[in-house]
């Protein structure tokens, strides 16, 4: 799928999608002014560009059409959302960050922020099928080398394939220097066994990225006890466990793997022996702006949903959103929405420019994982007893909500990282 022939397809849609009378505004330009200045354009400027306000109006009406009917029903079921991964994997809304010389269209994170934060507002049990591609192919975009970018990277560009990020496992999540699963090398193979937890895509993967222990003394540093593999999921003793049932982002598929005796081929080690655990925590720099993007969609659709309902029930002879208290309400859920979208685009900004941003990614990562919590729960709060019955969509938004402050690093473990990062820059 070359990039031209993507970013083609992606205006033909947008414009389709305008022809139908759409009603679609770009969030960041809301009040831009109809043209933009070119001086704004060399400092700070939060216009999006033309190609990013394509992305965003298609990924718009890609969730209202084809995500939010049916978002429910999967929340219901918990069936995995093959035809929408399906028809975004053709319109380019997936794998956005696979290079060109794989044929993919290399967007960058502040690009892939902007679609996600739509496909979010959708369903972010869709979404986060979606996301866990661009976790697994992560380690393999930073550290693979040509060849296994063109061989694991091209093939997802051939077909809508998934991927996986396998390295928490059922001992070790935040403690990642915990983890046991061993790699042992054999000649030209290493021959990997362990079990891994929680793996998003974990029975859909067509490949993993797989965090092992290489080292047996413990005395040597995380930096170099661990290696990152690229694990074929049809190698013999690779096996996903059941499909867990979760308290939201139901139809995500998250599975326990056990590898029993897989064999690996040393071709498919990322970098060298030793180098895994940087490589893992690298990732994380650029899959957490997107991962906060999806607290900050989930988050404006529960203010969305609380404030038409507002605008609709009345108590006590006049509408709920002209009580005081329940405006307020909806002001201070606004500014929480508007606010976690700034960090959010900042630190993927700077990943962007070549700046280390591991800062702003967390501070992005934990205040929109923390906010979604707030706003739906706010949402439930205006709906009052509908709030809590799941006819109505906000139960929903606030069971989805809750993982955003677990998975890529918790809550706590990404105010660990602030206040290292914070303090760092006092200590001389
Ligand atoms: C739905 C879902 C999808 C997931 N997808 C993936 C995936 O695709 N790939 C993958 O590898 N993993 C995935 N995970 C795993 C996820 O990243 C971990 O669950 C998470 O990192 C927390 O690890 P844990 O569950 O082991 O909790 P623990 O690490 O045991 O933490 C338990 C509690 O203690 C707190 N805590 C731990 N250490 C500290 C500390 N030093 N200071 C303060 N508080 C601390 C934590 O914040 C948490 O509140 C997923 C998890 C879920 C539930």
């Amino acid at each position: 799928m070359a990039a031209a022939c993507v970013t083609a397809r992606i205006a033909k849609t947008v414009r389709n999608g305008l022809q139908c009378g759409l009603q679609v505004r770009p969030y960041s330009s809301a009040h831009a002014p109809s043209t933009a200045s070119s001086a704004l354009a060399s400092g700070f400027n939060f216009e999006l560009t033309d190609q990013q306000k394509e992305f965003q109006l298609m990924a718009r009406k890609f969730a209202a059409e084809e995500i939010i009917p049916v978002a429910a029903n999967l929340d219901r079921t918990g069936e995995y959302p093959v035809s929408i991964i399906k028809k975004a994997w053709e319109l380019g809304l997936m794998n956005t960050h696979i290079p060109e010389h794989c044929g993919g269209p290399e967007l960058g994170i502040f690009d892939a922020c902007v679609v996600t934060e739509e496909l979010a507002f959708g369903c972010t049990g869709v979404q986060t099928a979606i996301e866990a591609n661009s976790l697994g192919q992560m380690p393999v975009i930073l550290a693979g080398n040509p060849a296994q970018q063109k061989k694991y990277l091209g093939r997802m560009t051939e077909e809508p394939l998934m991927c996986a990020y396998a390295v928490t496992e059922p001992g070790a999540g935040s403690d990642v220097a915990g983890i046991k699963t061993r790699a042992v090398k054999k000649g030209d193979t290493y021959v990997i066994n362990g079990q891994k937890m929680w793996i998003t895509n974990g029975g859909k993967a067509n490949w993993y990225f797989v965090l092992t222990r290489t080292e047996t003394d413990p005395k040597v540093p995380a930096s170099k006890a661990f290696t990152g593999f690229i694990v074929d999921a049809d190698t013999p003793g690779v096996v996903p466990g059941r499909k867990e049932m979760n308290m939201g982002q139901r139809c995500s598929d998250t599975r326990g793997i056990t590898f029993e005796d897989v064999v690996v081929p040393k071709e498919n080690v990322l970098i060298g022996e030793g180098a895994g655990f940087k490589i893992a925590m690298g990732a994380f720099d650029k899959t957490r702006p997107p991962v906060a993007a999806g607290a900050v969609g989930l988050a404006r659709r529960a203010l969305e949903e609380a404030t038409k309902y507002a605008l609709e029930r009345r108590t006590f002879g006049k509408l709920i959103a002209e009580h005081q208290a329940v405006s307020f309400l909806l002001a201070e859920m606004a500014m929480k929405v508007e606010l976690a979208r700034l960090a959010t685009q900042r630190s993927a900004w700077e990943v962007d420019h070549g700046f280390r941003n591991t800062y702003l990614a967390s501070i992005a990562k934990a205040y929109a994982g923390d906010i979604a919590n707030q706003v739906a729960s706010d949402a439930v709060q205006i709906f009052g007893g509908n709030g809590f019955n799941s006819e109505y969509p906000v139960e929903k938004l606030m069971r989805d909500a809750k993982i955003y402050q677990i998975y890529e690093g918790t809550a706590q473990i990404q105010r660990l990282i602030i206040a290292r990062e914070h303090l760092a820059k006092y200590k001389v």
